[in-house]
């Protein structure tokens, strides 16, 4: 979106993870005064030496800080990208946020942050732009309801008896998005469902008994809205994550982009049913852990942070990964979070569990 709007947008700070060379590229092309990667590389090109470079855990962090940006789109993976989103409240005018996790973890403290800063955060997770953008029409009414779609994953139609032992390659195939490896397992787990449920309670200021999930495998609804008297608003549009990018960089502008267009008569239809928690557990336990509050969604979090990283290293099966998750919250004593300390303790402690139960299993 960026590149397609020159005159509206610079990128004034980018970073990576570990990927050095697709970070280098996109500093090539889009001249940024700051960049970050979480791990030093051996070697900085001389031509991108232009820039400041960060490196380290909080390089992400400090970048945007340095950079001065307006907006801070941010979408680290995982709770690493609490930090970057903290700051981001706190040295931006807006926050664009993609990661979930940072509201799954810290929710309370991070909206309270934004409203006290005035700071207002813009979902980019598909799902949260469609309700946002429902809620542009609801003139002050009160919610009913919000329905979450989600596509089911690569592994919806999969027998049950051969779930568990679904490969890395089966699980990184998914339908109809093109997203990063451990949103993509996410997804086929139908934790991503969860952790977007949670995201939603603290985004909309809803309660968890208002937000119910279908399975809807064209993803064209984005999600719905509904209202006290039965009026149910969809968003709709073909699954392209430049939509959400671009209504959240362009609020409350609209901008266009080389988007599919739906064609309704050639869709013929649209399909929806309920998810199979039986089938796909960590939904449901991602749906207690919401009911328990306190530390019950960032040792939810920090079990299948570690759990996913294990199954895409091949070291436990897919099945695995709602067992270890499902453990570690078993054996985690409720406890509150009143700070980022708490939540940095209790990531620590569920992962700790989980490298141990990893251990066992493998
Ligand atoms: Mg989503």
């Amino acid at each position: 979106m960026v590149r397609r709007y020159p005159d509206r947008f610079f990128a004034s700070c980018l970073s990576a993870n570990t990927s050095s060379e697709k970070l280098f590229d996109l500093v090539r092309e889009f001249r940024p005064k700051t960049a970050a990667l979480a791990v030093e590389p051996e070697k900085i090109p001389e031509d991108v030496r232009f820039c400041q470079w960060y490196f380290g855990p909080d390089a992400s962090a400090q970048a945007l800080k340095a950079s001065k940006a307006q907006d801070a789109l941010c979408a680290v993976v995982g709770i690493a990208g609490l930090s970057s989103v903290w700051t981001a409240l706190e040295t931006c005018q807006r926050v664009l946020l993609a990661n979930k996790e940072a509201l799954v973890t810290a929710g309370q403290m991070v909206m309270a942050r934004s409203k006290e800063l005035q700071t207002p955060i813009l979902p980019v997770d598909s799902e949260h732009s469609a309700i946002f953008q429902c809620l542009q029409a609801a003139g002050g009414n009160p919610v009913q309801r919000l329905i979450l779609t989600a596509s089911g994953g690569a592994l919806r139609d999969w027998p049950r008896a051969k779930l568990s032992s679904a490969t890395p390659e089966d699980v990184l195939r998914h339908p109809n998005w093109q997203m990063g490896a451990k949103i993509t397992v996410d997804c086929a787990t139908m934790l991503n469902k969860g952790l977007e449920e949670v995201e939603a309670c603290h985004l909309f200021d809803i309660p968890a008994d208002k937000i119910d999930v279908v399975v809807h495998p064209q993803s064209v609804v984005h999600s719905m809205v509904e209202f006290e008297d039965g009026a149910v608003l969809a968003q709709m549009g073909a699954p392209d994550m430049r939509g959400p990018i671009g209504y959240a960089m362009g609020y409350p502008n609209r901008l266009p982009y080389e988007a599919r267009r739906l064609d309704f008569a050639q869709l013929g239809k649209l399909t929806f049913f309920a998810p199979d928690r039986d089938a796909f557990p960590c939904l449901r336990l991602a749906e207690e852990a919401l009911r328990q509050g306190g530390n019950a969604c960032v040792t939810l979090n920090g079990a299948n942070e570690e759990a996913v990283a294990a199954f895409l290293r091949r070291e436990i099966s897919f099945g695995a990964i709602a067992e270890i998750v499902g453990e570690v919250l078993n054996q985690t004593p409720l406890g509150s979070i009143r700070s980022l300390e708490d939540v940095y303790a209790a990531d620590c402690d569920a992962r700790r569990r989980a490298q141990n139960a990893v251990r066992r299993t493998k």
